[in-house]
């Protein structure tokens, strides 16, 4: 494997960057990580795109099964340098090797996902109306639709997964199998992981004789290159995974732009569990340590952490609370990925503690010694009346910490689930009677997320056909998509409708004989046959 340059990859080459440096910082350790790496120039931004730009001529017309060779390729080229993309995000983000590298086989396979989704072909979602000459008063037209790519995708590396949400990640994935080129803004936390997987992406595209525009890594540390790349009249819509703050910004500025454009943004989710009386009673225990283990997995940088936890007041909350709270005193300190990342969950910890409406159930403060950037695992504690008349009580803590809320009645439970924004994920712990005695709070709930969990918990996101990881805002910027699983490349494609084109002149999934072979909705019933045979 080469050494680390440090510089952005634009179109496969080496970029040359800005004056300004910047290393990544080991979080165990707080000392920078060789090699300097350099943020992009202004015109390097624009040269990306417009590499990109000339790409999406020739990739957006390539066929499922080349696109899908293509994928595999990525995901086999990043598990040839496993072993030193592992090791390098483990010195830059102090994640757990077994966690990286069940992240990266997990990047692997997501990629393999988006393979079969586009080699199989239906996701194209054809549509195909007859003509029908005859029709009075007026003759019906021949009409056929599909769904096509949009152009350069701008993407934001997240933080909190290195390479599942990063620069092969996710959203890399799904808008590179709908067709179109992908500009990414490395994560600064992580970017000689980024730069590896940026190679081998960029290895993969030379492989597959594809144009070289198709993949560019920017890197850079502050809000220039992302900005830069929103506003860019060539980019088509952006993924974005992070903060409620940063999200909201670069939304804004996509939708403010001359030509409006999609923005994808997951940014904050506390992912409320209600827990009903007799499920507590019941399994007091095991939900006690499946919570303790869910909000502190990835010492709680989980967009899926259960930040909330609504549970009935009585009895078996006291000895809740109190099995919590040997959990949280056995455990040791836990490593944040950033200075950022801790200071802000530090700071949020010391503000809730102050506050005469919340307790410390455990955790007397987020600060730890140790490792530099660590944190401690709190727990809070308050009342469904405070809940409701506190809203910033709802809101994300970064890391290992969670709030109890108890509630006295059935009402005061479903005013608490009234009162929540959107949010990811809900999840019950309940009896089979409860869940139907609790049916009112199911459909509040189902207003306010995109995934419901019964007696689980809502971290450890399947990578599948059916999962849905998204949720009304602030959870996403357009509850109507999931950035996880094979609908997320619904995201980076706009439908066309061909109106009496003779059958020569159509894409292949739109001709009669039907030559790909592919799940086509005819005269509104789904079938794979050519339109000869019914
Ligand atoms: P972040 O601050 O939102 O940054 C994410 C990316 O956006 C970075 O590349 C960042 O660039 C860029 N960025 C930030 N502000 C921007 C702006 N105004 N304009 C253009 N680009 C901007 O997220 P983070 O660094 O990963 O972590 C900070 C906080 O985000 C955490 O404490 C947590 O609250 C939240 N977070 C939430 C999730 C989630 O899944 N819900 C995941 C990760 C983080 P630079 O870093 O180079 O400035």
């Amino acid at each position: 494997m080469p050494g680390l340059v440090g510089r952005s990859i634009i179109g496969g080459q080496s970029g040359k960057g800005r004056d300004e440096a910047f290393r990544a910082v080991d979080p165990a350790s707080g000392e920078p990580l060789a090699p300097d790496f350099f943020s992009a120039a202004p015109e390097e931004v624009s040269q990306a795109v417009e590499l990109a730009q000339q790409a999406f001529a020739a990739y957006g017309k390539v066929s499922g099964h080349d696109k899908g060779r293509f994928l595999r390729q990525i995901a086999l080229r990043i598990e040839s340098i496993a072993k030193e993309v592992v090791e390098r995000a483990e010195l830059e983000t102090a994640l757990p090797k077994p966690r990286l590298e069940s992240e990266l086989a997990r990047t692997a396979n997501q990629l393999r996902l988006f393979a079969e989704v586009v080699e199989e072909g239906s996701w194209v979602m054809t549509r195909i109306d007859r003509a029908n000459p005859a029709r009075q008063p007026l003759p019906k037209p021949d009409i056929r639709s599909l769904l096509r790519p949009l152009g350069p995708i701008a993407i934001f590396g997240a933080s909190n997964f290195p390479l599942a949400f990063s620069v092969a990640g996710g959203d890399t994935a799904s808008a590179l199998a709908a067709g179109n080129p992908v500009i990414v803004k490395g994560h600064p936390a992580h970017p000689g992981t980024s730069e590896l997987v940026g190679q081998a992406i960029t290895d993969a595209i030379r492989e597959a004789g594809l144009p070289e525009g198709v993949f560019s890594l920017l890197f850079d540390r502050g809000t220039q290159v992302g900005v830069a790349l929103v506003r860019h009249p060539l980019v088509k819509a952006v993924g974005f995974t992070g903060s409620r703050a940063a999200g909201r910004a670069l939304m804004d500025i996509a939708a403010s732009r001359p030509e409006p454009i999609p923005f994808f943004g997951e940014m904050s989710s506390t992912n409320p569990v209600f827990v009903l009386p007799e499920a507590l009673r019941q399994h007091l225990d095991k939900i006690a340590s499946g919570l303790y283990a869910s909000f502190t997995l990835g010492a709680g940088q989980f967009c899926t952490k259960p930040g909330i936890v609504v549970l009935p007041e009585g009895t078996e909350a006291g000895a809740f609370r109190d099995r919590l709270r040997d959990l949280v005193e056995s455990s040791g300190a836990f490593t944040l990925l950033t200075s950022g990342i801790r200071s802000a969950y530090c700071s949020s910890v010391a503000n809730r503690k102050t506050r005469n409406d919340v307790a410390v159930v455990a955790g007397e403060t987020g600060l730890a010694q140790g490792a530099s950037f660590a944190a401690r695992a709190v727990v809070f504690e308050t009342d469904a009346h405070s809940f409701l008349n506190e809203s910033d009580l709802a809101g994300e803590i970064f890391g290992p910490s969670t709030l109890l809320v108890r509630h006295r009645t059935h009402e005061e439970l479903l005013r608490v689930a009234q009162h929540l924004e959107g949010h990811l994920t809900a999840t019950i712990h309940g009896t089979d009677q409860e869940l139907s005695n609790f049916r009112d709070l199911l459909s509040i709930l189902e207003q306010r997320v995109g995934r419901l969990i019964f007696n689980g918990f809502p971290t450890g996101v399947e990578v599948g056909h059916a999962m849905v990881h998204g949720g009304p805002y602030p959870a996403t910027s357009d509850g109507r998509s999931t950035s996880v699983g094979s609908a997320a490349i619904f995201r980076f494609c706009r439908p066309v409708c061909y109106q009496g084109f003779p059958d020569s002149a159509l894409p292949p999934e739109l001709q009669d004989d039907n030559p790909l072979e592919i799940w086509r909705m005819v005269d509104g019933h789904m079938n794979r046959k050519p339109l000869s045979e019914g």
